[in-house]
């Protein structure tokens, strides 16, 4: 059906891949996916495989859903594209709008698109520095982030991002954006109970405003756990401590949950379900279309809108927004998402298994020589490999760990994304406890085989 030699040729020749270090694709070739049903995508050769990271954390409602392409062409046939600038709009942005606020925290009412995570993210530093300029407060433009937080790939985007590998090669507005240390409990420092952990984050994040001065910082991102970081929970208790100094020095929280909405962690939104506090600006894609189609939200408190939105002289404008803002195929396709999540009441789904993933990961995976870690939150997980599992040393970087570990799980019909030294686990929140079972098995099975030619 698919001529694979073909297909790797001319891809080699004119597809660049993103982030790829051209090595493996070039040396082997690419893994071309094909087709797709529920949880499950086949590549070109037909192999099948259960695909334990939702395409990229964002394939919520598993693959190929028929009431997904029926929306598309439905909206299509109706109307393609309209343009979202000045006063017009099209049926589907209007509804989904309502829809997501009747979703979010009660202190989120407005609604902004964009198509992607990276373009939400810097849609919300613009946001927020017209908001101070209209107060008048044009200083106050400075954004903290967190090492280890990933927020995308646009120039902006990627600045925000503190994961530091994603840097090399790359300067990025280093005069704009501030880092503190990532939530990473396991990897805290020596000594430190898991509650002065947090007493030490919080203290490093009002620390840091002091420093840059309060009248000079606009905003603070954070992801309610960390995904590409390495899937990190923060202690206990963090979230809405760092919401109160946020509000205490007037800096904007800006809650990046690109990956934890839309059912990951059993909730629409985790920010105030899961973790307690309220953002003043959530951004979102991913699961909102479960990836069929690109779309991403920003929700806005009142506050911000109510001061971004005061009409000024005739021609002062809010100059921010896409071609592809509030695309009404787009919209029509989050809205039918989030229909089939409602009926299907996925959330309640993951809250069992998930929790179910969760636990079986924790007592099947943590105890093997190899493994330092295993952590997350129902179906986002994280299993971090190390050489010693006291002193938590890595294995040195020519071991290449992860993608070892991945591959074995790829030939057995499993995947599982490598990060460096560790594995991420994000899959369909439809999954079934077998297929639970399978990944779990196939994970420890791929870990015990990479172990052994290790120790060989
Ligand atoms: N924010 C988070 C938390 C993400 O995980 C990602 C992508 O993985 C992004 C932002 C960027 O989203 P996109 O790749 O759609 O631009």
């Amino acid at each position: 059906k698919y001529q694979t030699q073909e297909l790797h040729a001319k891809d080699l020749k004119h597809n660049m891949h993103p982030f790829t270090d051209f090595a493996t694709f070039k040396e082997e070739g690419s893994l071309i996916m094909a087709e797709s049903e529920g949880a499950y995508v086949y590549d070109t050769e037909g192999n099948k495989y259960l695909d334990g990271i939702a395409g990229l954390w964002c394939v919520n409602i598993g693959y190929a859903n028929e009431e997904m392409g029926e929306a598309m062409a439905e909206q299509t046939r109706r109307i393609p594209y309209y343009s979202s600038f000045g006063h017009l709009t099209t049926p589907p942005a209007v509804e989904l709008s309502e829809k997501l606020v009747s979703l979010a925290p009660s202190n989120l009412n407005h609604v902004f698109y964009g198509t992607g995570g990276s373009m939400s993210n810097d849609t919300a530093v613009r946001m927020i520095h017209f908001y101070f300029n209209r107060l008048g407060k044009k200083d106050k433009k400075q954004i903290i982030t967190r090492t280890d937080g990933y927020h995308g790939s646009t120039y902006l985007a990627m600045s925000l991002t503190g994961v530091e590998y994603d840097h090399i090669g790359f300067d990025l507005a280093p005069d704009l954006v501030h880092r503190v240390s990532a939530p990473n409990v396991y990897r805290r420092p020596d000594g430190m109970t898991e509650a002065e952990f947090c007493d030490f984050l919080v203290d490093e994040l009002e620390q840091k405003i002091l420093a840059i001065g309060p009248e000079r910082v606009a905003a603070f991102f954070a992801e309610p756990i960390a995904g590409a970081g390495g899937v990190l929970v923060p202690p206990a208790g963090y979230h809405k401590r760092i919401a109160d100094v946020c509000k205490k020095y007037e800096v904007f929280l800006v809650s990046d949950e690109v990956v934890t909405a839309f059912g990951r962690l059993g909730e629409m939104f985790s920010s105030e379900s899961v973790f307690g506090f309220q953002p003043d600006i959530i951004t979102c894609a991913k699961g909102l279309t479960s990836g069929y189609i690109p779309l991403s939200a920003n929700l806005i408190s009142d506050e911000i809108y109510d001061v971004i939105s005061v009409p000024q002289a005739k021609g002062a404008m809010f100059t921010h927004g896409f071609t592809y803002s509030g695309h009404p195929v787009s919209c029509a396709v989050g809205l039918k998402n989030i229909e089939i999540m409602e009926r299907m009441d996925l959330c309640n789904h993951v809250k069992k298994v998930g929790k179910y993933f969760e636990n079986q990961l924790k007592e099947k995976i943590s105890s093997l020589p190899i493994v330092g870690d295993v952590r997350g939150s129902h179906f986002m997980m994280c299993v971090e490999n190390v050489a010693n599992k006291e002193t938590k040393e890595l294995l040195p970087a020519e071991a290449e760990i992860g993608n070892r570990i991945a591959a074995k799980c790829e030939e057995a019909g499993v995947l599982i994304r490598p990060l460096a030294h560790k594995n991420i686990m994000s899959p369909p929140l439809i999954l079934n406890v077998q297929e639970v079972d399978t990944i779990v098995e196939t994970l420890h099975k791929g870990i015990c085989d990479v172990q052994d030619e290790l120790i060989r």
